[in-house]
């Protein structure tokens, strides 16, 4: 795994790359959760993010403000410093519960390191939604 020669580097993550600093597996999850997010409430919205305070996985929270439109300068988005990385987005009448798959957060947490990161990276944006997120309505 990850022997072959990198991905070639989709432009649609590359605003998201310079606006985080660079491209790990959390924020590219965050990024994909909060696209479904925005999608379902393309107006109001609002997320809590359970992601921690440590990286990588903290990283998902600027995925989810990049993507989602929940941002900490407009007060729509909580961090929650504990649980498993997931995210819990409402519109005020409903609300949506998106999660990352446990075998992706295991293959994560396994396999990145500082050198493989942006390969893994670039692998998971390759993957659909069902494979990456569990959504709970
Ligand atoms: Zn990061």
């Amino acid at each position: 795994m990850l022997n072959g020669p990198s991905p070639i580097f989709p432009e649609e993550l590359l605003p998201l790359k310079r606006f985080h600093g660079h491209l790990g597996p959390y924020v590219v999850m965050g990024y994909r959760m909060g696209k479904v997010a925005r999608e379902r409430y393309p107006g109001r919205i609002h997320a809590i993010v359970f992601c921690g305070s440590k990286r990588p996985c903290s990283c998902m929270a600027d995925g989810v403000q990049f993507a989602s439109c929940c941002t900490l300068g407009k007060s729509n988005i909580e961090i929650v410093k504990d649980g498993q990385p997931a995210a819990i987005f409402t519109d005020g009448n409903t609300a949506m519960e998106i999660a990352i798959q446990p075998p992706v957060v295991s293959r994560i947490d396994e396999q990145m390191t500082h050198e493989n990161e942006e390969d893994l990276s670039l692998e998971i944006y390759q993957m659909d939604d069902e494979i990456l997120l569990r959504v709970n309505m």
